[in-house]
C-alpha cells in the first residue's frame, strides 16, 4: 500500500498512481433488468431494490451510451479537471442481456476519447465465460482496463437469504475466481449494516475478501426506500437500524481486518432522498466519511491493523513465541 495522508487505501489516490492523473467514474444507464426482478431467479429483486436497479444520479437510458459518457465527460472535465475517464455500467445487471447487445455497448464505450477502463455492474450469478472473453478481447484490443463490480453485499448467506438476494455465499467466490482467472480487477459492493448481521458478520466479510484477494470494495449503509419489501418492513418497525457511532464502529472493524492492500472505492454510499424513508441517519455522506477518518485517527488505528490472520497464524505466533525465548 502507498503511504497517503489516509489510513486507508483510498481509490482517489489508486487511480492516481495508476494513471498518472485525476481520473473520474462516467454513469451509464441501460434500458435493463435483472434476473432477480423478472422471475428468472427471483421476482420483486432484492428488498432495498427501488425502480431504479441501485443507480439513481443518471442520465435517462433513451441516450446513446456515446451520448452519456460524452455529456457526463464534458460536465467533470469543467468541474474537477479530471484527463481521464472510467466508463461504469451502473445500473441493474449488465452482464443479464444478449450477448451481442452487451458487445456493441461495450465497444461503443471503449470507443469514446479519454475512456481508460470500463467497470460493469453486475451479480456474482452472471458471470459467464463467454462475455468474459469477450471483455479479455476488448481490453487487448482496445487497450482499456477492464473491472467487475460484484454486489455481494454480505458473507452471511443467512441474511442474503433473507434480503433476497437470490444468490448465497458460492456463487460470489466462483465469480471472483472466473473474473481472476481473465486478469479483470474486481470490486464488491457491501451493506455493513443489514440488519440481520453484527460485527461478526463484518469482520468474517473483510477476512473472506481478503483470503479472496478482492481489488477495491465500495460500501454503503442501507438505505430504505418507500414501497419496497424493506421499506414495509421499517414501517411496520419490524428492522432495528443501528446507529450512526455503530456504523462507524462497523467500518473501521471492517478496515482493521481488510487487507491494506485492497482499495476503497467509497466508505459511505451517496441516495436519493426522494421516495426514501430512511437515509444515512439525515446526514450527509462525505460528513460521515470525515467522522470515519477523523475516528480512525483519534484511535491511531489503520487499514490491516488486525490482519494478520492469513497464511497460518497460528504458525506465525508460535514461531515468534520460540525466537523470543
Ligand atoms: S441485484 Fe441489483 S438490480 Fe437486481 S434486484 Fe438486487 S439490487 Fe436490484
Amino acid at each position: 500500500m502507498k503511504h497517503t495522508s489516509k489510513r486507508y487505501n483510498a481509490y482517489s489516490n489508486y487511480l492516481k498512481n495508476k494513471y498518472g492523473c485525476k481520473v473520474y467514474k462516467l454513469p451509464i444507464n441501460l434500458p435493463i433488468t435483472c434476473p432477480n426482478r423478472d422471475g428468472t431467479i427471483g421476482v420483486g429483486g432484492c428488498i432495498f431494490c427501488g425502480e431504479e436497479g441501485a443507480g439513481f444520479e443518471n442520465l435517462s437510458d433513451t441516450l446513446t451510451v456515446t451520448e452519456q459518457l460524452t455529456r457526463n465527460r464534458e460536465y467533470i472535465k469543467k468541474k474537477y479537471g479530471a484527463k481521464k475517464f472510467i466508463a461504469y455500467f451502473q445500473t441493474f445487471t449488465n452482464t443479464y442481456m444478449p450477448l451481442n447487445k452487451f458487445q456493441s455497448y461495450v465497444l461503443e464505450a471503449a470507443s469514446v476519447a479519454d475512456i481508460v477502463e470500463i467497470a460493469i455492474s453486475t451479480r456474482p450469478d452472471c458471470i459467464n465465460e463467454e462475455y468474459l472473453s469477450f471483455l479479455a478481447e476488448v481490453k487487448k484490443n482496445k487497450r482499456v482496463d477492464i473491472s467487475i463490480e460484484l454486489g455481494l453485499q454480505t458473507v452471511n448467506y443467512h441474511t442474503l437469504k433473507k434480503i433476497n438476494r437470490g444468490h448465497t455465499l458460492a456463487e460470489f467466490i466462483d465469480a471472483v475466481i472466473r473474473i481472476k482467472r481473465k486478469g479483470f480487477e474486481t470490486c464488491c459492493h457491501l451493506i455493513l449494516n443489514l440488519p440481520w448481521d453484527d460485527e461478526l458478520d463484518v469482520i468474517e466479510t473483510a477476512k473472506i475478501l481478503s483470503a479472496l484477494k478482492i481489488d477495491s470494495v465500495k460500501l454503503h449503509s442501507l438505505y430504505i426506500m418507500r414501497d419496497t419489501v424493506l421499506g414495509d418492513m421499517y414501517q411496520r418497525d419490524e428492522i432495528k437500524i443501528i446507529s450512526k457511532d455503530e456504523y462507524i464502529k462497523r467500518v473501521i472493524t471492517f478496515l482493521e481486518y481488510l487487507d491494506p492492500n485492497i482499495v476503497i472505492q467509497r466508505l459511505i454510499g451517496r441516495a436519493p432522498e426522494e421516495n426514501t424513508l430512511f437515509v444515512n441517519w439525515n446526514t450527509s455522506w462525505w460528513k460521515i466519511r470525515d467522522e470515519i477518518e477523523e475516528r480512525m485517527a483519534v484511535l491511531d488505528t489503520f487499514q490491516g491493523k488486525k490482519f494478520d490472520y492469513l497464511n497460518g497464524k497460528a504458525v506465525k505466533i508460535l514461531n515468534n513465541t520460540l525466537r523470543a525465548k
